[in-house]
């Protein structure tokens, strides 16, 4: 659905549809009344959608990549002074 993917595109506005559309006491959308009052059945569409949303935008990737750079990085700096080691072992 192309609305779903234009909110998985927008975590913001996700993770308010998500909170705001919950079920009250009766089982009905908190958030999904019209003028009259009437509450739509929860789940409601708009929470459907936001729900397909988030499993189209699939969790936080974005959140693990820092700590493995960090690790790279650090190997890569034994790995140079690793043949300044060898060099030397050689002219000595
Ligand atoms: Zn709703």
């Amino acid at each position: 659905m192309a609305l779903a993917n234009i909110l998985s595109e927008m975590p913001d506005l996700l993770e308010r549809t998500l909170a705001e559309h919950t079920p009250d006491a009766q089982g009905f959308c908190r958030e999904c009344r019209d003028a009259t009052g009437v509450s739509a059945v929860w789940p409601c569409v708009t929470r459907e959608l936001a729900e397909q949303a988030r499993s189209m935008s699939g969790g936080a990737p974005a959140a693990t990549a820092p700590a493995e750079g960090t690790v790279a990085g650090r190997r890569r700096a034994r790995d140079l002074s690793a043949p300044a080691a060898n060099g030397r072992h050689r002219s000595a």
